[in-house]
């Protein structure tokens, strides 16, 4: 007999209909199968997952289609799925000081079957057909450490511009000094989000990074640009853990209005004016 592997009575409650940033086996540093991390979402009273695999080197180095092909077969996914309004997303790398993503310029002549295309589309227009949402987010600062903030700013902005990218993740983290004013206002003309993301206040990241991500959700406040809360849990139990966001979402009374994942229906609404209406899938 299979049943939910948890508990809801013993599962601490989302303070947020929705978690955005999430991942699961495919990102391969990540636990759980996206089965596991529906029940988890359910069992935290989640209304909405966005589940948002790496799209990156991380998964792989070879660019080729077949690594990604993930993504691609989306249209299985119920859209709502044991209760919960599932999303498709994927977090891809910020890749250079241009702001370009992951996979941008490496043309495919073939798809997963080995058919040859007539005419090419990049790894990025191809694996992200299926797409609901994408992140940008920097894992190796490497290629921005001797930016200028201008250039760091224009990065940026740049990778918000993307039609796809709904989201700028864990910005507060990547160690990449950048203009946070002129880069929230490019968010806020967008209708785009910036992410305060649960995972940055993790010990190991110091009080710096704390200070950097509380600076970041102090000016959203003060500017009126909307926050996504994300818990990029890799395991299914870290699902809708938001303890310290919302500790300082507390903190510095954010306002309510500007907490794009409150719950689904704004979600849905802020990701249709941003990127264009989700389609309605298969039903369950
Ligand atoms: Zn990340
Ligand atoms: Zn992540």
């Amino acid at each position: 007999m299979h049943g939910s592997t948890y508990d809801q009575a013993s599962v601490p409650q989302s303070p947020f209909g929705c978690d955005v940033h999430t991942h699961t086996l495919f990102s391969r540093h990540a636990y759980s199968t996206i089965g596991e991390c529906v029940d988890a979402a359910r069992a935290a009273g989640l209304e909405l997952l966005g589940s948002t695999d790496h799209y990156s080197c991380m998964t792989s180095p070879s660019l080729h289609v077949r690594d990604y092909q993930y993504f691609i077969n989306f249209d299985v996914w119920p859209r709502v799925w044991n209760g919960v309004r599932v999303l498709r997303g994927a977090e891809a790398d910020i890749i250079d000081l241009e702001g370009h993503l992951f996979g941008w310029n490496t043309y495919l002549s073939e798809g997963i079957t080995g058919k040859s295309f007539e005419h090419r589309p990049t790894l990025q227009e191809y694996v992200w057909r299926n797409l609901d949402y994408a992140i940008a987010s920097i894992h190796d600062k490497t290629f921005a450490q001797s930016a200028s903030l201008v250039r760091a700013t224009e990065m940026y902005v740049r990778a918000l511009a993307d039609p796809k990218v709904l989201i700028l993740g864990h910005s507060g983290r990547a160690g990449v000094p950048f203009d946070v004013d002129a880069v929230l206002c490019a968010a806020k003309e967008r209708g785009k989000l910036i992410e305060i993301n649960e995972h940055s206040f993790a010990r190991h990241y110091g009080s710096s990074t704390h200070n950097t991500c509380r600076r970041i959700a102090e000016r959203c406040a003060e500017l009126g640009v909307m926050i996504a809360t994300g818990s990029d849990a890799h395991i299914a139990c870290d699902i809708g853990r938001f303890d310290k966001t919302f500790a300082l979402l507390e903190e510095i009374h954010f306002p309510t209005e500007l907490i794009a994942t409150r719950d689904a229906h704004t979600f849905l609404r802020v990701c249709e004016h941003a990127i264009g209406a989700l389609p309605e899938g298969r039903p369950q």
